[in-house]
């Protein structure tokens, strides 16, 4: 792989490329092996230009089991925000994340992407408007050059280097044993845990998300990496649209919005000071520390 032209790599990552920056949600979900549900529009439109325009207008989602995942979401991120979805376990958070690159199509209401119903875009358009980071964002047993290029296959090695440095990753890149072309192992065991997320953002990076999906990790990792990916984190959200799924108090008290999801419903939403005054469902969270430090 690594003796390809570039070219050829490129035609060959690319597929995997545009799974893969939603592989995690997909694994989540468990939808690969569902049948391909959702369909691009016959009279599909492009993306328009814009800034990262998300609502939710009254968004109903039924599982084909029938479970109720969503029930009436309304809730709007404002281009370039950070909007941090809360909720007690089974309240829609993921779900409601799953939508966005059309993972499933609602069931009811509609979802805007920049003043367009997502089901009327072109699907890959939608799809490459969309970092997806998580915990556990998957690696490939190749080079660690090649794990990152995957965010976007056109991207020269100088771009490859930059996102890298913007993550964080590029310092521990330049010291394993064979710097970028070292193999990460089987889904990216040679690395540890906060390595590999430093590695996903940078892949995140290059792909330039108009929407970054963030799904918080719940373990923790040492302190030290953690201040770094929190850093890598913070520079990754600015400049784009951020929705994320979270779990600790200081990224809560930062966001722009916090919306309190609770049986498929925004039951509160505000900014963290202003649903402390309110003392309800968000405030009860906080004081049960239902959210870590
Ligand atoms: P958690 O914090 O535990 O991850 P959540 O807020 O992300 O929870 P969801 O996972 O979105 O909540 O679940 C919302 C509802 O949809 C729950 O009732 C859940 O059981 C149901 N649900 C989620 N995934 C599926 C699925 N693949 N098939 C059927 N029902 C599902």
């Amino acid at each position: 792989l690594l003796l390809a032209s570039r070219p050829l790599r490129a035609l060959g990552t690319l597929n995997i490329a545009l799974q893969e920056g939603l592989g995690g949600l997909q694994r989540v979900f468990d939808v690969i092996d569902e049948p391909v549900a959702v369909a691009q529009a016959p009279d599909a439109v492009a993306l328009p230009p814009g800034g990262g325009d998300l609502r939710f207008e009254q968004v109903s989602f039924r599982y084909p089991d029938g479970r109720m995942g969503l029930d009436g979401l309304d809730m709007v991120a404002s281009p370039g925000l950070t909007v941090a979805l809360v909720g007690p376990s089974g309240a829609g958070k993921s779900t409601a994340l799953s939508l966005i690159p059309r993972l499933h199509d609602v069931s009811g209401g509609r979802i805007t992407l920049d003043g367009v119903d997502l089901r009327r875009l072109v699907l890959p358009e939608l799809r490459d408007a969309i970092a997806y980071v998580s915990q556990d964002t998957l690696l490939f047993d190749l080079s660690v050059m090649d794990n990152i290029r995957m965010g976007n296959p056109l991207a020269d090695d100088t771009q490859v280097f930059a996102a890298a440095k913007a993550a964080a990753a590029h310092d521990f890149i330049e010291a394993l044993p064979q710097g970028y072309d070292t193999l990460v192992g089987p889904g990216g065991q040679r690395l540890s845990g906060g390595q590999r997320q430093r590695v996903a953002l940078a892949r995140a990076l290059l792909r330039n998300p108009r929407v970054l999906l963030l799904d918080e990790a719940t373990s923790a990792l040492d302190s030290e990496s953690e201040a770094i990916v929190q850093h890598a984190l913070a520079h990754l959200r600015h400049g784009r649209t951020t929705i994320v799924v979270a779990h600790r108090l200081s990224t809560v008290r930062s966001a722009d919005l916090v919306v309190v999801l609770a049986q498929g419903q925004a039951v509160e939403c505000g900014t963290h000071d202003v649903l402390m005054a309110a003392n309800g469902l968000y405030a009860r969270m906080v004081r049960n520390q239902a959210f870590s430090l």
